[in-house]
C-alpha cells in the first residue's frame, strides 16, 4: 500500500507543489446524514434544536436553499453524489442494484490527486457490496447483528450478509480510532455516512425529554423521535469537528454536509422515504465550509442538487479530474456571486416505481419529477397521473393545479421527456447471487414485491 501511495504522489505531485499557494490542499471531510429533510435543519429555518453542529458549520460557510436529492432512495443517491450522474443513466434506479465499476467516483479522483481516501460508513445500502468502496483504500462498513436496529434477514430480496447498520456515534469513535491509528498526512479525504435518522428510531432519553411534551399526537411523537435522532447524529457530527479542530488543520478543510434524502413524516400520508418525488423526501441540506476560500454565512440562491457536489469540489480544489464527465454543474462560481443565479434550473427527480421486482433495472413504472422556478410536476404515466404544484403559495404541494394549467404541465412533461432521452447508459448491476435467491426462495419471497 505504501508503494503504491508513493507512486501516485510522484506521479500526481499536488501535494509537494500545491495550487492554492502557502496552506497546501485542504483535507475534505463529506458528511452524509442519511434521511436528514431539509427543513428539519436549524440553519434551514427549523425551530427545534436539532443541529446546533451542523448549524454552527453552516455559518462558517455557505449554505444552499434549494437544494435537492435525484431520488429518495439511499444507493442511487449515494451513486450519484459519488460520480455526478443521474441515478437513471448509471442504470441505478432502486436499492439493491451496485454502482459499476466503470463509473468514476469522487474517491478516485481524490485519490488519484494525491489524497488519503477513507470511509466510515452506518449502513447495508451504502456498503462495499453495492460499490460504494470504489476509489476509498480504507473502507469501513463493519456492522454486526447486535449492532443493528434493521433486522431484517431480507432487505431489498438481498440477504443480508451479518448486520444492517450502526449507530452513528459508534462510527463516527472508528474514524477517530483510524485517524489515531494511521495518523494520515494531509490532504486526506474522508467520507462519513451516519444512518440515525432513518428508522427505526433508537430513544436517546435526554433528546426525548427535550422535544417529547405532553398531549402530543401518535404524529406528533413519532416527528420528536425523528428529531431526536437527528440530534444525536448532530452530536457525532460534533466529536467529529472537535477531533479536526484539535487535531488537523480545520481552518483548512473543506467540509461538504449533504443528506441524500428526506423523510415523509406524514406530509403526504407516508411516514418514511422512497416513495414519491415530494419536497419532504428529496428537499435536502447542502452546506459548504472552507473558511481559507468560503466566506462565512452565505445563503446561496443558485438551486443546487446532490450531482453537483463532485464538480464542485473538483473545482474548488482546482484539480484534475482526469476527464471525467459531470451532469452537475460547478457550484463555486455561486458560492463566490461571479456568476448571477440560473433560478429557472431544471432539477430533475424520479422514484421508484414502489413494486419492483428484483433484477429490474429499467425505468418501466417509475415516476418522474421536475422542479423548474417555483414550479413542481411529477407525472407516472403507469398510474394515470400527473400533478403540478405552484410551490410559491403551496410549499408543501398540497393543491394540485394541473387541470388549471395543462399547458404548463405538458411543457414540463416535455422537459422530463427530454431529460429521459439523454439519459442513456445503465450500468448498475444486480447483485442476486445464487445464495440470495435460494434464501429468498426458503423465505417464500419469489414473486413479492420489494418493500
Ligand atoms: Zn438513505
Amino acid at each position: 500500500m505504501r508503494i503504491r501511495v508513493a507512486a501516485v504522489l510522484l506521479a500526481f505531485p499536488f501535494a509537494a507543489c500545491s495550487p492554492l499557494g502557502g496552506a497546501g490542499p485542504p483535507d475534505v471531510l463529506l458528511v452524509v446524514v442519511d434521511t436528514l429533510r431539509a427543513d428539519h435543519v436549524g440553519s434551514y429555518g427549523y425551530s427545534r434544536a436539532t443541529t446546533p453542529r451542523i448549524d454552527a458549520v453552516a455559518a462558517e460557510g455557505a449554505a444552499f436553499e434549494v437544494a435537492y436529492a435525484p431520488m429518495g432512495t439511499t444507493t442511487p443517491a449515494h451513486a450519484a453524489l459519488f460520480t455526478s450522474k443521474e441515478p437513471l443513466g448509471l442504470g441505478l434506479v432502486r436499492n439493491g442494484l451496485a454502482l459499476s465499476e466503470e463509473a468514476v467516483t469522487l474517491a478516485e479522483i481524490l485519490g488519484r490527486n494525491g489524497y488519503r481516501t477513507a470511509a466510515f460508513v452506518s449502513s447495508y445500502p451504502v456498503s462495499r457490496r453495492f460499490g460504494m468502496a470504489q476509489g476509498f483504500e480504507y473502507f469501513d462498513d463493519e456492522f454486526s447483528v447486535d449492532s443493528s436496529r434493521v433486522r431484517d434477514p431480507i432487505w431489498e430480496q438481498l440477504r443480508v450478509e451479518g448486520g444492517f447498520d450502526r449507530d452513528g456515534s459508534a462510527t463516527v469513535d472508528a474514524a477517530l480510532d483510524w485517524l489515531e491509528t494511521e495518523a494520515p498526512a494531509s490532504p486526506l479525504f474522508l467520507w462519513i455516512h451516519l444512518f440515525d435518522p432513518h428508522g427505526p428510531h433508537r430513544r436517546p432519553q435526554r433528546f426525548e425529554d427535550f422535544f417529547i411534551g405532553p398531549g402530543m399526537s401518535r404524529r406528533e411523537q413519532i416527528i420528536a423521535r425523528y428529531d431526536a435522532n437527528v440530534r444525536y447524529a448532530d452530536e457525532a457530527i460534533g466529536k467529529l469537528v472537535d477531533y479536526f479542530s484539535e487535531s488537523r488543520d480545520w481552518e483548512n478543510t473543506l467540509v461538504v454536509i449533504v443528506s441524500d434524502h428526506g423523510e415523509g413524516l406524514f406530509d403526504h400520508g407516508w411516514q418514511f422515504h422512497n416513495r414519491t418525488t415530494y419536497e419532504e423526501e428529496v428537499r435536502i441540506p447542502f452546506i459548504l465550509r472552507w473558511p481559507e476560500r468560503i466566506d462565512a454565512s452565505l445563503r446561496i440562491e443558485q438551486p443546487a442538487r446532490l450531482i453537483d457536489v463532485l464538480p464542485t469540489v473538483v473545482s474548488a480544489l482546482d484539480i484534475d479530474a482526469g476527464g471525467a464527465s459531470f451532469e452537475g454543474i460547478d457550484l463555486m462560481p455561486h458560492v463566490h456571486r461571479s456568476v448571477a443565479p440560473d433560478l429557472s434550473r431544471p432539477i430533475f427527480l424520479q422514484r421508484p416505481y414502489p413494486a419492483a421486482k428484483a433484477g429490474a433495472a429499467t425505468e418501466v413504472g417509475y415516476g418522474f419529477g421536475v422542479r423548474r422556478g417555483a414550479w413542481k410536476y411529477f407525472e407516472a404515466a403507469d398510474e394515470g397521473r400527473r400533478e403540478l404544484y405552484d410551490l410559491r403559495g403551496d410549499g408543501t404541494e398540497q393543491s394540485d393545479v394541473s387541470l388549471d394549467s395543462p399547458g404548463r404541465a405538458d411543457a414540463m412533461s416535455a422537459l422530463i421527456q427530454e431529460w429521459r432521452t439523454r439519459q442513456k447508459g445503465g450500468l448498475a448491476h444486480s447483485v442476486l447471487t445464487p445464495r440470495d435467491k435460494a434464501a429468498l426462495e426458503a423465505l417464500g419471497y419469489g414473486e413479492s414485491p420489494s418493500r
